[in-house]
């Protein structure tokens, strides 16, 4: 493991940033799937380090971005039950529902609760068993284990107030759904949290089929910009492939005891991605054998409707067609503090990380 300074290394970045300049001839667009890469990508400058041939695109990798109003409202749904507690991540608060948000609800007197950890819910559960506690369980590869390490947890301990709410996601149908669009990309920069748990194997498809590469990134400045150099040398050669720049942290096989987990306790669902509409098998529901923690079939909830914010052009900005600043909306009737639209909810949102740090790109 190197130390932090190596990953900031003013001579090192320039280093690469001079082999991208010498190799990058001709109009190349890598698109970062991960929320974290595209909040690093803005919040170290990494474009404006590069030559203007080189166009990075923010992807449907931040959860929040990617959860729908329908999602929101039956969360709020399920608020109104009597004795009834909603646990959730803070960014999805502020997300818009169809009439509100669950801050909104929150204020309105409803139990609503942020956790850190899908724990902290099942410990509410423990501590009130007279009440019904629901874990909005979002994200993608990464956090769906940790939903379902808690749900294998809540049955050890014969828990039976503590249910799940599911919008989990998986990353691969949603990159295949971009490029099977038409959206041009010479290469992925691939989640680094994800791979860790993954591994590798689920990328290899996407160069066998569509012959875009795949690259594997760390999160500092170093590892972006080696990165995106991997990626030029492979479009140079033409030699699309899987790499792994992040190896000081993910191995090729991932976490095959995580990937156990959710398979255990999760089957795949067709599920809806802004931008992308329903993708085939890209989302996580309990299985059968765990109904008894699903709260879409331990509770009735309606089927809403879907809607996004007038004006609001999230889906296509996750899909790489248009930037933040592209939106009437952007810093005006829409910032952080006031967030329309999801992409400006999150901190890794492709909104907010342009509004966070527009002076520097
Ligand atoms: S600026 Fe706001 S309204 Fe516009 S696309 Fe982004 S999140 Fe949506």
């Amino acid at each position: 493991m190197y130390p932090f300074e190596q990953y900031h290394s003013k001579a090192l970045c320039q280093a690469l940033v001079d082999q991208i300049h010498l190799m990058a001839d001709r109009p190349l667009r890598f698109m970062e799937v991960c929320g974290g890469h595209t909040m690093a990508v803005r919040k170290y400058g990494i474009p404006s380090l590069l030559p203007d041939s080189i166009m990075l695109l923010s992807g449907p990798g931040c959860p929040v971005c990617v959860t729908s109003s329908l999602f929101i409202d039956q969360a709020i749904h399920l608020a109104a039950y009597d004795r009834m507690t909603i646990c959730t991540f803070g960014d999805l608060l502020r997300v818009q529902g169809t009439n509100g948000s669950l801050e909104k609800a929150k204020t309105e007197g409803k139990d609503i609760r942020v956790v850190l950890s899908g724990l902290d819910a099942l410990e509410i559960a423990r501590q009130q068993p007279e009440k019904k506690i629901v874990l909005l369980g979002i994200g993608f590869e990464t956090t769906a284990p940790t939903t379902a390490a808690t749900i294998l947890t809540a049955r050890k301990e014969k828990i039976s107030n503590f249910f799940v709410l599911s919008a989990h996601k998986l990353m691969p149908p949603a990159m295949e759904a971009i490029i099977s669009e038409g959206i041009p990309i010479n290469g992925y920069i691939c989640p680094g949290h994800v791979t860790t748990i993954t591994g590798i194997a689920m990328y290899k498809k996407i160069v066998e089929n569509f012959g875009i590469g795949c690259v594997v990134s760390g999160f500092e400045p170093l590892d972006l910009l080696q990165t995106i150099l991997m990626l030029v040398r492979q479009v140079k050669a033409n030699q699309p492939k899987v790499e792994i720049q992040y190896s000081r942290a993910v191995k090729p096989e991932g976490n095959p005891k995580a990937m156990a987990i959710i398979e255990e306790v999760f089957e795949t669902v067709d599920e809806w991605w802004r931008g992308l509409g329903i993708l085939k098998a890209s989302g996580l529901k309990p299985r059968d054998s765990f109904q008894d923690f699903d709260a879409s079939e331990v509770f009735s909830l309606p089927v809403y409707e879907i809607s996004e914010p007038e004006a609001c052009i999230c889906g296509d900005i996750l899909k790489g067609l248009k930037k933040p600043q592209d939106c009437m909306l952007y810093g005006k009737n829409c910032t952080p503090d006031n967030p329309v639209g999801a992409c400006m909810v999150s901190s890794e949102g492709s909104c907010q990380t342009h509004y966070n740090y527009a002076g520097i790109n």
